[in-house]
């Protein structure tokens, strides 16, 4: 089996690396940049967030397993303590396999012909520099509601732990195909009023944001922003595309929830 490790770049997660590459060596796994049958992120979640967009073209083809070297993550669920253990797992081929869904974004822009996809991990969010984001919003062809206010986050069920649950939204079980639609800080008054609650979506549902100013806008999809100008639709729903991690042992998504919001019991103070 060929593997990859990404790392976050320190010193503690550039150690790791070197010591699972050399470990995984001696089961003679052949170690592969380029195609890569799982993908090994060292690090944190965000670390995880860049493997997966390192990887976006191998998705069938790749599964995804996180080691944390701070605090317990969503998606880096491995402490560094039990490396030698998941090497031993990792040597053990086939592993199991988790799916989880993962949010499509199509950005029509008025010059282009071509709209450009995106997929993402966590979520999109729209923001925009120049004042308030004005956009009318439509589920499923039917126009829901305008909304004005500082942006709007759209997530996955994995992400929404993450700025989804900053923004009041509820968390997802990842084995839900939905996406979840947030608000923030929306102008509610005579003039503009938006239902308030976050929106979860079924798989056949779909949402388009219509912007209704000339406005450039910030995307930031996972942990990447650009700015958009000229922006005629923003088309999320969730994708057919998912993305896979390699399951060794139970670790409930649940109790993920609790170990990291509730107990600190992997809190080793970084
Ligand atoms: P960052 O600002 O350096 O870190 C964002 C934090 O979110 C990190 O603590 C990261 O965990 C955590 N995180 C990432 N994915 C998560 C998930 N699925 N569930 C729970 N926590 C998660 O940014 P970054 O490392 O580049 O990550 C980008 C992510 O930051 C975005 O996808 C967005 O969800 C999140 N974000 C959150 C807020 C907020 O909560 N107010 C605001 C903006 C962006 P690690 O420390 O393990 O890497």
């Amino acid at each position: 089996m060929k593997f990859a490790i990404l790392s976050k770049g320190d010193r503690k997660s550039n150690e790791l690396r070197t010591k699972i590459k050399n470990y995984l060596a001696e089961f003679k796994l052949e170690y592969d940049e380029d195609t890569p049958e799982l993908v090994i992120s060292v690090g944190g979640d965000g670390t995880l967030l860049e493997a997966f967009h390192t990887y976006l073209h191998r998705l069938d083809d790749t599964a995804f397993i996180g080691i944390h070297t701070g605090h317990l993550g969503f998606y880096a669920d491995w402490m560094p303590e039990e490396v030698e253990k998941l090497i031993i797992e990792i040597a053990r081929t086939p592993f199991q396999v988790v799916e989880y869904p993962l949010l499509e974004v199509m950005i029509k822009q008025k010059e282009h012909e071509e709209e450009e996809r995106h997929l993402a991990l966590n979520e999109c969010a729209i923001k925009t520099s120049e004042g308030s984001v004005v956009v009318d919003i439509d589920i499923k062809g039917d126009h829901f509601e305008t909304f004005r206010g500082d942006g709007l986050c759209i997530s996955t069920p994995s992400g929404s732990t993450a700025y989804n649950k900053a923004l009041g939204g509820a968390i997802l079980h990842p084995s839900l195909e939905a996406i979840q639609v947030t608000e923030m800080a929306s102008i509610n008054n005579r003039v503009f009023r938006t239902v308030g609650s976050p929106l979860v979506l079924p798989a056949h549902h779909t949402c388009v944001f219509r912007p209704l100013n000339e406005k450039s806008f910030l995307f930031t999809i996972d942990h990447l922003t650009r700015t958009y100008s000229n922006v005629e639709s923003i088309q999320c729903r969730v994708a057919k595309e998912k993305v896979r991690f390699a399951r060794f042992r139970p670790f409930p998504f649940w109790r993920r929830v609790h170990d990291s919001f509730i107990s600190d019991q992997y809190n080793d103070g970084e």
